[in-house]
């Protein structure tokens, strides 16, 4: 179990995009998962308490990377928390 958390740890740090390698720091920093994924996206991060709208996917080489980095930020800080598990 801890062998898949330092892969997914150094997954992070593998992206080939500096500023989504920083985002996806930050999201980790919150106490989010990130996932690696089989198909062509580079993985998928999630909250850790969860919620349906608390995760979103992550591309290797994004259009516009600026665009992926904001949503990668607004995703994490939209996260209610877990004091919010009926709105
Ligand atoms: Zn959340």
């Amino acid at each position: 179990m801890l062998y898949v958390t330092i892969m997914f740890y150094e997954r992070i740090r593998m992206h080939p995009n500096k500023h989504i390698r920083e985002a996806l720091k930050y999201a980790e920093v919150q106490g989010w998962a990130f996932a690696k994924s089989h198909g062509h996206a580079y993985g998928r991060i999630r909250c850790c308490f969860r919620h349906s709208d608390c995760q979103m996917w992550i591309w290797s080489t994004p259009r516009n990377p600026e665009g992926h980095v904001r949503r990668i930020r607004k995703t994490v800080e939209a996260c209610p928390g877990e004091d919010t598990y009926d709105s």
